[in-house]
């Protein structure tokens, strides 16, 4: 994989889609900048396995649904490497409830750390590669914020606005030569879906075209591509890897 820019910061890379994503940019000659909010000896964990393979690793504690903590983890990368070139804004949670169920509280919690985390970051991320006119950002978004989920109105309208951030970014910022493209991942084993039961798991995959759930690294993959010299000409593209499940 091409990459011109020195190094990536990726958040929620303490465990699951993000500790993959790390280490994958790790092998294609990227510092990462690993981000953690309470997982340390995990993001430490990841840091070690990373070096064992010979990549550079740095770790950045912050909650970045804190906009002080985020931009602030932000400035101490640039500090460190006089620039920050990618950001993979991976950081997510759950809370999942039937709408009736469901309290405007969690709403807002979700929103908060799915959808309003990655406008710090994506903003951040402007201001910063917007002075060197170089960079790229890739927004983890979701299967769900396609085409919805029962249990899920929180989660499926914080993708859903990420993917639609995600476009406005691009358009805003594509006169500076920065990229701004998402990755929707259908069902991928992580702790995230380990919550399922066995039988939803097991339903799940009778409807997926390709019969499994998805592992970290064929999403890592799609990152790398999206975020490197080979998809140069893509901005604003919400790239769908969900085996086959929406199409
Ligand atoms: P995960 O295993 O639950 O890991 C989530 C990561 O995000 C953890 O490292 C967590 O750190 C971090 N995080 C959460 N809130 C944070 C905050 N406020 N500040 C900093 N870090 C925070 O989840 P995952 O399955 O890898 O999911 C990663 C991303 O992929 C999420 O955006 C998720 O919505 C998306 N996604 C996942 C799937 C799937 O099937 N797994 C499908 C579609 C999309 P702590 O340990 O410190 O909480």
């Amino acid at each position: 994989m091409k990459f011109s820019g020195k190094n990536v910061l990726v958040t929620g890379a303490s465990r699951g889609i993000g500790a993959q994503i790390a280490k994958t940019l790790a092998t294609h000659g990227l510092k990462v900048w690993i981000n953690y909010r309470s997982g340390a000896d995990a993001a430490e964990k990841i840091k070690e396995e990373i070096e064992a393979e010979g990549g550079n690793a740095a770790i950045i504690k912050a909650d970045v649904t804190i906009e002080d903590e985020f931009n602030a983890a932000i400035k101490t990368i640039i500090d460190a490497d006089n620039e920050l070139s990618y950001l993979v804004n991976n950081a997510g949670i759950t809370k999942d409830k039937l709408a009736l169920r469901m309290s405007v509280d969690d709403f807002n919690d979700v929103i908060n750390a799915n959808l309003t985390s990655a406008f710090i970051g994506c903003k951040g991320a402007l201001k910063a590669m917007g002075k060197k006119r170089f960079g790229s950002v890739v927004n983890i978004s979701s299967i769900v914020g396609e085409m919805g989920n029962a249990g899920q109105t929180n989660y499926s309208a914080s993708k859903g606005g990420l993917n639609a951030m995600t476009k406005s970014f691009a358009k805003e910022a594509a006169a500076r030569g920065i990229r701004y493209n998402a990755v929707t991942p259908g069902f991928i084993q992580t702790d995230m879906t380990d919550e399922l039961k066995d039988e939803i798991k097991a339903e799940y995959e009778k409807n997926i075209p390709l019969s499994r759930f998805g592992q970290a690294s064929e999403i890592a993959d799609a990152v790398a591509f999206l975020l490197s010299d080979h998809s140069s000409y893509i901005t604003g593209e919400i790239l769908k890897v969900n085996g086959g499940l929406y199409v």
